[in-house]
């Protein structure tokens, strides 16, 4: 039996706005949303702030029982000590963040980390009840080499070894070539990925949490091109970097019609 998954639609801010402009822009989205609860009433909404906006955002949608889920871009994969510099699941359950981004590209390229920083990354969101959104994707160079699916399948593999699937995860597949460059996948290509991703998930995890897991795709997601995604039967939402940061951009395409 086909399991309806509802679509999910996540705001990547990356290193932008601040905390005072984390309250603006939460406060006009949640305006936005208001005005189209219609349109997108089917759809889950979330933002990843910087760590620093996080209590902000927090009290906001606390205070205003808001429509908008959020998380952080990032975690340690310890739960406390002498880590300098870093936040520990922990401290971000403890500011009501329901998910947390583990494994973005930006993270692999300009820090280093590897499929086994991942893996201990996700064991740590899950024992403080936070769920992954777990980012995989090739290289333009891969996706010469491979295809596709090959890469981003194995960092799959490696990122869910012992992880325990009904713990809750979301998969974001983000191509590295279409980030941030203006040159999104094709839906096709999007879909073809989902595909494979949701049959390793059976795999690991069983096919009951492979069917209820979402499956987003990021790169160069917009306005003009999500309905396009969300048309693929396994393409379940979308990690958007540059557009998530322009209200009227982002608040359109929460309200993609399919
Ligand atoms: P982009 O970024 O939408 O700006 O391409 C996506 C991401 O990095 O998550």
């Amino acid at each position: 039996m086909a399991v309806k998954r509802t679509p999910f639609i996540a705001g990547n801010w990356k290193m932008n706005l601040d905390h005072l402009q984390s309250i603006a822009f939460v406060q006009k989205l949640a305006w936005s949303l208001a005005d189209a609860r219609h349109d997108f009433a089917d759809a889950e909404v979330a933002v990843f702030p910087p760590c620093t906006d996080l209590r902000s955002v927090q009290t906001l949608v606390a205070a205003d029982s808001l429509p908008i889920g959020y998380g952080a871009q990032d975690l340690s994969a310890y739960d406390s000590g002498a880590y300098t510099g870093e936040i520990s699941g922990a401290f971000l359950s403890q500011l009501g963040c329901g998910y947390v981004i583990i494994g973005h590209s930006e993270r692999r390229t300009l820090h280093g980390e590897t499929d086994a920083d991942v893996n201990a990354k996700i064991k740590a969101a899950h024992r403080h009840g936070l769920v992954p959104v777990v980012c995989v994707g090739e290289t333009a160079e891969n996706l010469e080499a491979h295809g596709p699916s090959a890469v981003p399948v194995a960092q799959l593999r490696a990122a869910l070894e012992g992880i325990d699937g009904s713990k809750g995860l979301v998969v974001a597949y983000e191509p590295v070539w279409a980030i941030g460059s203006g040159q999104a996948a094709t839906p096709a290509q999007a879909e073809q990925v989902a595909v494979a991703l949701r049959g390793l998930l059976a795999e690991l995890v069983g096919d009951e949490v492979a069917q209820a897991t979402r499956v987003l795709y990021g790169g160069s997601v917009k306005a003009a091109n999500i309905a396009s995604f969300l048309r693929e039967p396994n393409v379940d939402g979308a990690l958007v970097g540059g557009a998530s940061l322009d209200i009227d951009e982002f608040s359109s395409i929460i309200r993609f019609k399919k």
